[in-house]
């Protein structure tokens, strides 16, 4: 069955530059991570058809930046519409290519529509000021331009939400785009492509090259000066090395990058709350998520109750093919990850560390591994300092707010965290004191398209989301004038 067959829509396999579909000199697999079968293969985008696809952007600037705010949000609005009729289509897709469970397919394609109708909503309200000068002499007008083409790089964890997170506020600030989608899960990308012109995205204002070689490919990319914007979701590592890139033509950057989330756990939090947050926390996506639990931190009065609650729902979930309508936790995305959540495990039992649940990989095909509970777990076992990005739990008992946000935030990352309270003064507080760009404060779950998702420390620069989400793609200009 072909791809296009499987998901119930038409999947390009090609690139989109300027307008039109091309195939590329040469290809690489797509793996289905549930079969370690190949689903498509897929046009191997050279530096050549990179510089090629910022040429149609640059080409397509001018045009797009003079298109009336309402026309450009009618476009997005429209792809909304299209994206929330071929959800299931979408979630299908997504399953197949990222190994994701069907569950958090469908809530993927729903959250990344969604970026579609919150930038159709912001596309009109990009607003300036005016002002006058503390002297009285004159006035001060300040406006937002867009500012100018912008190079977009997503992982493959959320294939669809990654893409319309960045797709959506471009296209509402005036600005052209080339997608750059992972390796591992191209498809989606090259769909959402298609939607977007189908919405009526005129020829080069979206344009995708997908690559076996995302290095040289992005390097090139980097170094035109007709690239004034960089968008790069991905690990940390990664976004170092490409905010090195951009330094040298001064471009732009945001960045999205690696997280290690702690989940705290108060003993006078509502603890069937906790364990319902943390499952969402630990296993939406299956683990495989920037803003994934990383490391519980449970106050020692509850941590029994809290542990024994909290293995028996790990303990139940459904390990099966993304696919398959009861499966509630996928394959992981490759064999290199689900090594690395092995080695993780291993090492952190070997330092003493008590297996609750889970700890093997299930005897079958596929990059599956079993959802784990690690209690007890000892401040020098390597996972506490690594983003899992696997169904792992790992749990430390404290007995001491102040520990437990000294030891929260003893880390570089500083994406999300979770507080469960039921004292909102504590909640607040700690809230404060953590050093994070978001906190779910009794809520597993933070990412909104309304909502500035972002991290501090390295876990990245700037906001996707919200208005501060549109204002990444402007530049302010601001104008003194007499009269
Ligand atoms: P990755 O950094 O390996 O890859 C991300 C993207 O960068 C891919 O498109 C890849 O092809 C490209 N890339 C890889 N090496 C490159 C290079 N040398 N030069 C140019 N481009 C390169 O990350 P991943 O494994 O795809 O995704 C997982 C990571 O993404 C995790 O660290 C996760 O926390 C992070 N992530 C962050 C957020 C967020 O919003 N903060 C969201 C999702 C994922």
């Amino acid at each position: 069955m072909s791809i296009s067959e499987l998901a119930g829509i038409d999947v390009p396999t090609g690139m989109l530059i300027g307008g039109e579909w091309t195939k590329g000199a040469a290809t690489f697999p797509v793996i289905d991570p549930a079969t370690e079968e190949p689903l498509a293969e897929v046009a191997d985008g050279t530096v050549a058809d990179a510089l090629d696809a910022v040429g149609a952007a640059q080409a397509a600037l001018p045009g797009w930046a003079a298109t009336p705010p309402r026309q450009r949000a009618e476009v997005l609005r429209k792809a909304f519409e299209l994206m929330t009729a071929r959800a299931e289509q979408f979630a299908r897709l997504m399953s197949a290519e990222n190994g994701k469970s069907l569950r958090d397919a469908r809530g993927e394609a729903a959250y990344a529509a969604e970026f579609f109708r919150w930038y159709a909503e912001e596309a009109v309200r990009v607003e300036g000021t005016l002002l006058r000068a503390p002297s009285g002499a004159n006035r001060i007008i300040t406006l937002h331009q867009p500012i100018g083409v912008a190079l977009l790089i997503t992982p493959w964890n959320f294939p669809a939400a990654m893409a319309t997170r960045k797709i959506g506020p471009a296209l509402a600030a005036g600005c052209p785009v080339v997608l750059k989608p992972a390796e591992d899960t191209p498809l989606t990308a090259l769909a959402l492509a298609g939607l977007l012109s189908e919405a009526g995205v005129p020829d080069g204002v979206v344009n995708v090259v997908t690559t076996a070689s995302p290095a040289p490919v992005v390097s090139a990319m980097l170094a035109d000066p007709r690239v004034r914007k960089l968008s790069f979701t991905g690990s940390t590592e990664v976004g170092k090395v490409l905010l090195g890139q951009a330094a040298q033509q001064v471009i732009s950057s945001s960045m999205e990058l690696g997280g290690n989330a702690p989940f705290i756990v108060f003993e006078d939090a509502d603890i069937p709350a906790a364990v319902e947050g943390a499952l969402i926390a630990k296993m939406r996506n299956g683990g495989e998520a920037c803003t994934a639990a990383n490391r519980f931190y449970v106050h020692q009065a509850v941590a029994d109750e809290f542990v024994a609650a909290f293995a028996a729902r790990m303990r139940a979930l459904v390990v099966g093919p993304g696919l398959d309508e009861a499966t509630e936790l996928g394959p992981l995305v490759n064999e290199a990850a689900r090594a690395k959540v092995a080695g993780l495990v291993d090492d952190a039992t070997g330092h003493g560390a008590a297996l609750v649940t889970g700890g093997r990989k299930p005897d079958r095909r596929g990059y599956f591994y079993e959802p784990t509970l690690l209690d007890a777990v000892p401040a020098d076992a390597g996972l506490l300092g690594t983003e899992i990005f696997g169904p792992v739990a790992p749990v430390v008992r404290f007995s001491d707010e102040a520990d437990a946000v000294r030891w929260a935030n003893a880390t570089e990352f500083g994406l999300v965290s979770y507080v469960y309270t039921d004292d909102l003064r504590r909640g607040l507080r700690v809230a404060e004191a953590l050093e994070t760009g978001m906190v779910g404060l009794n809520r597993g779950l933070v990412s909104d398209p309304a909502a500035p998702f972002g991290g501090v420390k390295q876990s990245g620069l700037g906001r996707e989301g919200g208005h501060d989400g549109l204002l990444e793609y402007t530049e302010t200009k601001y104008i003194a004038t007499d009269w």
